[in-house]
């Protein structure tokens, strides 16, 4: 089944205010199988909220709507929604009193304006609403199902929970949305696309995003179906075309992060490591430390900004600073060996570059990172250009240190699949 969803209020057209009812409405939807094909924000405006329900009413059976329902001449939904269904709106006593009480509970008196928060369209079910004083609404019309709940999330979540999900349930079918979540790092969002593209367009019936953040993109799939056996044959098939268009750049296919993948490797491999940072400022510990239990494997590590304490901490000799430069392979190097010495671990890491906006040269740019990782067998080194401003390039040089971590296990030792 497909839905839509309203959110009404012009507060949600300004930048005081943002719409995340439709945030939580669309987990839950989903959650029953029902596929959230459009959402629109409309004004207290009575000609646009007319046309926003007209329209939806037009394209799907079910749509939600928040917002509106209250006591004030701006609240609308109500009025709208039934002059465009040509139903009249009845005094309901039942409401009435329970609104009166409510004013009551709270030692006032009830405004008459709350009157009309009591007027039901005929033929409508009220939704009760402990928490406030507006009752939601379900209109059944022909085909359609209209849930018209009010605004604060705080009324609308057990709203939807106690009245509306058993009402939909009762009319959705065994339709339920399956989601697998690939992520890739090391190549760029068009990139992914283009290499996956001959798979996915071969499948109709599930829907493909690609996301790209700083130093990953992430590809989800989306299948509606009754079968679960053919949602876990059809994603198997399309993460084995994934699989060969993208090789050993997927990561995750359960949604873990970089950092935890790789901590279940130093773990599963019984590894220690330790870090020599400079352009990224100990962003690659904090990553790492940043997981429950990290003390089994991270050991320490040193922020050696300058050139002095790359010597005094990381025993890169004065002299290959000097001839190489502090940005240089040969330092990234020399970083990663000597902290793995100095801190006796498993593997050491070693990050320096230019995470700009300043400091860049011809021949060594902004965004221009040199990443080592030493170990026994000895040392791999990378030189990589990475995009964007400073905080971008710290991301994905520590995304890269990362990932060599990752590249380093999948080839010599034991490896989970992500
Ligand atoms: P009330 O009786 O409180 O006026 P109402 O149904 O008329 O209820 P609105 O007046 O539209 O609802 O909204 C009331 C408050 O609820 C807003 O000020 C806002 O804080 C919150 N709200 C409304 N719509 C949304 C939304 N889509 N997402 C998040 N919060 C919302
Ligand atoms: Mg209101």
């Amino acid at each position: 089944m497909k839905a839509e969803i309203i959110a009404v209020g012009s507060e949600l057209l300004t930048p005081d205010r943002m719409d995340t009812n439709s945030l939580f409405l669309t987990e839950e939807l989903n959650k029953l199988g029902i596929e959230v094909v459009r959402k629109t924000i409309v004004g207290d405006d009575r000609d646009l909220l007319r046309e926003a329900f007209r329209d939806a009413l037009n394209r799907v059976p079910l749509i939600v709507s928040s917002g509106g329902l209250g006591p004030t001449e701006d609240d609308l939904t109500r009025e709208t929604v039934a002059d465009l269904l040509g139903r009249k709106l009845k005094p309901n006593d039942a409401i009435l009193d329970a609104i009166k009480a409510r004013f009551r509970s709270f030692g006032r008196e009830m405004p008459d304006t709350n009157v009309r928060q009591s007027m039901v369209p005929e033929g409508a079910e009220p939704l009760n609403n402990p928490r406030g004083t507006a009752p939601g609404l379900w209109i059944e019309n022909g085909e359609h199902m209209i849930a018209l709940l009010p605004g604060p999330p705080r009324e609308l979540e057990p709203m939807f929970h106690e009245e509306v999900l058993p009402r939909v349930a009762r009319r959705a079918t065994g339709v339920r949305m399956f989601h697998r979540e690939l992520r890739v790092t090391g190549l760029g969002e068009s990139l992914v696309d283009s290499r996956i593209q001959p798979v996915y367009k071969r499948y109709k019936d599930v829907n493909t995003t690609v996301l790209a953040s700083p130093g990953e993109v992430q590809v989800h799939l989306r299948m509606w179906t009754e079968d679960a056996a053919l949602a876990k044959k059809t994603f198997a098939e399309i993460e084995q075309g994934f699989e060969i268009a993208l090789t050993d750049r997927i990561f995750s296919r359960d949604g873990s992060t970089l950092p935890e993948v790789v901590a279940s490797m130093l773990t599963m491999n019984n590894a220690t490591i330790a870090a020599a940072e400079s352009c990224t400022g100990g962003l690659l510990a904090e990553r790492l430390t940043s997981i429950a239990g990290s003390s089994t494997y991270f050991l320490g590590g040193v922020v050696c900004y300058s050139n002095e304490m790359k010597t005094a901490w990381a025993d890169v000799p004065k002299e290959l600073i000097e001839a190489k430069g502090a940005v240089s392979a040969e330092v990234a190097i020399a970083l990663a060996e000597g902290i793995r010495r100095r801190v006796g671990s498993t593997l050491g890491v070693g990050i320096t570059g230019i995470a700009g906006p300043g400091g860049g040269s011809e021949e060594k740019p902004v965004g221009l990172v040199h990443l080592a990782l030493a170990s026994a067998s000895g040392v791999k080194e990378r030189a990589a250009r990475f995009p964007g401003d400073r905080e971008m390039v710290r991301l994905q040089a520590s995304q890269a240190a990362l990932d060599m971590v990752r590249m380093h296990f999948l080839y010599n030792g034991v490896a989970k699949r992500g």
